[in-house]
């Protein structure tokens, strides 16, 4: 695994970081889970940034990400990202979430942006399995490092202790 990922269980709105990852949905309106967390504690900025954006793009599509300020958060941005909701049968899901990961990094060093946090995108209200979201998580991540090297450090901040455990794992393995 790239040296630059570490992984911490905790709340992202918490830990300071040049940009935090938000796992929003398409409307970047606001919603529950790790959204509602980063809209509370960042405050009204966020959200008329979102607003701003909407205006001009109309909102976000399933992979893609924006950028906005980051409020009272710990950080300068905030980049929204919208996972796959995970659909039995299949839909794309995978490379949906890669694409997730992958634009973030992009916007990231774009933006020159040193050091980012991502949660577990899409693993919440959106039902992906957990195992498999972590696994494409690190392999896109450990992928798209080799391109960004003004990238310094990417914290994954798992909130559950069952993500946490399969980011260890996947880590003490050296699964990528
Ligand atoms: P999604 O709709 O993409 O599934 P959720 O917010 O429901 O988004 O969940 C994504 C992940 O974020 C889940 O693993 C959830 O446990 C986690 N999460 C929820 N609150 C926080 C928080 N404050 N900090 C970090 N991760 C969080």
């Amino acid at each position: 695994m790239d040296k630059r990922i570490e992984i911490i269980q905790g709340d992202i709105t918490r830990i300071p970081v040049d940009a935090i990852v938000n796992a929003a949905n398409s409307s970047l309106l606001g919603g529950g889970g790790v959204d509602g967390a980063i809209h509370r504690a960042g405050g009204k900025q966020i959200l008329e940034a979102c607003q701003a954006v909407r205006a001009k793009q109309g909102g976000c599509n399933v992979g893609d990400a924006v950028i906005t300020v980051a409020g009272h958060l710990p950080a300068k941005y905030v980049i929204h990202t919208v996972g796959p909701h995970w659909r039995p049968g299949g839909n794309n899901e995978d490379a949906l979430l890669a694409n997730c990961y992958i634009n973030c990094l992009r916007l990231a060093e774009d933006n020159h942006i040193n050091t980012l946090s991502f949660p577990n995108i899409s693993t919440g209200i959106y039902r992906f399995p957990k195992q498999k979201a972590a696994e494409i998580a690190l392999k896109t991540i450990t992928r798209s490092l080799i391109n960004h090297h003004n990238i310094e450090k990417i914290i994954i901040v798992c909130f559950e202790e069952e993500n946490y455990d399969i980011y260890k794992a996947l880590e003490k393995n050296h699964y990528c």
